[in-house]
């Protein structure tokens, strides 16, 4: 089955990939012609999620999921939350996002952070939300060249190492995301047939 995932962002589409099984050929923005930034206005990631895959079905009518990701530090009391994109100001990078953390944080001992996805999948004509999160710690220099946005700074609960170094396969195996794709994988075969 053609599976759209409503998303721009090249790393976050080849994790997601390497988890779904082969009968699943799964579709890029750019493979559907798509190359419109969609609009995240929700305030929540459940708002965005489905925001997003609808606008898909909206505009292009294929059967579609994409997620929306934020990062929760206690420390910050949930920031920067749904607006991890955009915590350093609307033309943000990962780069400045992780420095006004790093600096938000500074001196600041409780570290504790989790990672939380939504993902909204249109699918039969229904929507259905998955949610994954994975618990960790918020480092003090940034580490790793692998991964994507906050990767560098979190380190997962259990490990002693960030993200950014761990390999995808062991992100995909315990991150939020691998989490919420598991039970949509799940969804889907019970729901879908392989042929
Ligand atoms: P979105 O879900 O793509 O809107 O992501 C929200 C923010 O969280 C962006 O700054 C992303 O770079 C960041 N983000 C999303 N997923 C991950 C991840 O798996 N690791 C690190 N940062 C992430």
């Amino acid at each position: 089955m053609q599976l759209v995932f409503a998303t721009h962002n090249h790393n976050k589409f080849n994790e997601v990939k390497k988890l779904l099984p082969a009968h699943i050929d799964l579709r890029s923005l750019s493979d559907i012609g798509c190359t419109e930034e969609i609009p995240e206005t929700g305030d929540t990631l459940e708002a965005n999620a489905r925001i997003k895959a609808d606008y898909i079905t909206h505009h292009y009518g294929l059967p579609c999921f994409a997620d929306d990701t934020g990062l929760l530090v206690d420390a910050l009391n949930g920031a920067p939350g749904v607006y991890s994109a955009r915590y350093a100001g609307p033309e943000s990078n990962a780069e400045a996002n992780i420095d006004k953390l790093l600096l938000e944080l500074h001196h600041k001992e409780d570290r504790k952070a989790r990672f939380e996805t939504v993902i909204a999948l249109n699918h039969n004509n229904t929507c259905v939300l998955f949610k994954g999160l994975v618990e960790g710690r918020i480092t003090t220099v940034k580490k790793g060249a692998g991964g994507f946005g906050y990767d560098p700074v979190f380190c997962p609960v259990g490990y002693d190492k960030t993200f950014a170094e761990l390999s995808m396969a062991v992100k995909n195996g315990i991150s939020h995301r691998g989490r919420a794709i598991a039970q949509l994988i799940t969804y889907l075969g019970a729901t879908t047939s392989p042929a």
